[in-house]
């Protein structure tokens, strides 16, 4: 296939390679050439590549029914919505079609309640190194390095503080604050977790002063962590939370849940010409279903142990530095080597890995994963650690 660089948009440093298609834990390529994938799609094929069951949901569901309108209720819609409020602490749910969108249904319902009950309250804290998407709004909430200057004027209303820091959290409310809103493990920063004291405390100050608090779990949900939701892993229960990445398998579909008193929008307020579609919500419930069978997420757990053993050994005999995360979202600090150049040879070898900052790896397989394929990552990356060693 001839390559048409100039009718794609430059948005990302692609390499020239052209993937036709997926199964497991790997990518082809036009050539037939297999690539060991440790990005699924950036933590979004949460069964792997062209997992059998999502097959069949999106399959069946294509030939019942595409799309009858926002307007209209469909049956795998109401299913999967009743599934995620069975499963959570949460009462409702706003179908979404990416993550940044779900953050910006959250922003304005958190915005609608400030108004209605919190004397037009609108200020929502967010932190530093934070990402929440790619919208203006969403933008404006994160809290990337050099973000600050794209793109200006920003949305307002969106106050940075450093992460894992109550202090910093408490100085910077007022009285027009009306939420916390944060990731529960720092994904594009580099997995950086949420410490628990700092959680907690997040929501004693939430209730003290009457705020929301809402958790991005769009990186964290849906079984990443080894729980179906990744605030399982602590004693709180957020006001607000949205999910996206993995709740889909792989296709465009993310959510925006909340707690009854805070479910404010009325018709008009919010929507979407695809939000809760039949095909997108079939597959979702295809995944959620799968990830709820008995011992799925025990084998995440797992596997999660046996990579971090082998990532312990090898941080050890490189001497690299430490690993976080949890779950099936772990990174790895890499010291003195750059992160980007082990993921550049690692491609070489036919491993994609992620490298989300100069000194760190991010690991993020399918959560199907096997033991085996861990062992061919580490080995890949063994020699692609050894190459850029010999280098220096
Ligand atoms: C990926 C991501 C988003 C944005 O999701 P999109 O589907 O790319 O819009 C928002 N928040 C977090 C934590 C993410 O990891």
């Amino acid at each position: 296939m001839k390559l048409l660089h100039n009718a794609i948009m430059p948005i990302s440093q692609r390499p020239e390679t052209i993937f036709v298609s997926g199964k497991g834990a790997y990518l082809f390529d036009e050539h037939g050439k297999s690539f060991l994938d440790f990005v699924q799609g950036w933590a979004v094929n949460t069964l792997g590549h062209c997992h059998p069951v999502l097959i069949e949901a999106i399959g069946q569901q294509a030939q019942q029914l595409i799309n009858p309108s926002p307007s209209f209720y469909n049956q795998p819609m109401v299913q999967l919505a009743n599934k995620l409020v069975e499963k959570s602490v949460f009462d409702q749910v706003f179908f979404a079609n990416s993550g940044a969108e779900a953050n910006e249904g959250a922003i304005k319902l958190a915005r609608k309640w400030g108004q209605l009950d919190k004397n037009n309250a609108y200020k929502i804290i967010c932190f530093d190194q934070g990402f929440h998407g790619r919208t203006l709004a969403t933008m404006s909430a994160s809290g990337k390095a050099g973000w600050n200057k794209l793109f200006n004027p920003k949305v307002d209303g969106f106050v940075k503080v450093p992460f894992n820091n109550l202090q910093a959290v408490n100085q910077a409310i007022d009285q027009q604050t009306v939420a916390i809103m944060l990731e529960l493990i720092q994904g594009e920063a580099g997995v950086i977790p949420v410490n628990s004291e700092f959680i907690l405390g997040l929501q004693a100050i939430a209730k003290e002063k009457n705020l929301l608090l809402i958790v991005d779990e769009i990186q964290t949900g849906i079984g990443r962590t080894g729980s179906l939701f990744c605030y399982q892993h602590f004693d709180i229960e957020p006001d607000i939370m949205t999910l996206g990445k993995g709740i889909g398998g792989g296709v465009p579909l993310a959510a925006l849940m909340a707690k009854k008193s805070f479910c404010c929008f009325e018709p008009g307020d919010q929507g979407g010409t695809y939000n809760g579609n039949p095909l997108m919500t079939a597959a979702g419930l295809a995944v959620i279903n799968e990830i709820l069978k008995p011992g799925f997420l025990k084998q995440v757990n797992d596997c999660s142990q046996y990579l971090q053993q082998r990532l312990t050994e090898m941080s050890k005999q490189f001497q690299l530095g430490e690993i976080r995360g949890r779950g099936l979202l772990l990174a790895l600090e890499t010291g003195s080597l750059n992160a980007v150049s082990i993921a550049n040879y690692a491609f070489e070898r036919q491993l994609l890995i992620n490298a989300p900052r100069a000194n760190c790896l991010r690991f993020m397989p399918a959560l199907t994963v096997l033991p085996e394929e861990i062992d061919l990552m580490i080995e890949k990356l063994y020699d692609a650690i050894a190459v850029l060693k010999e280098e220096i």
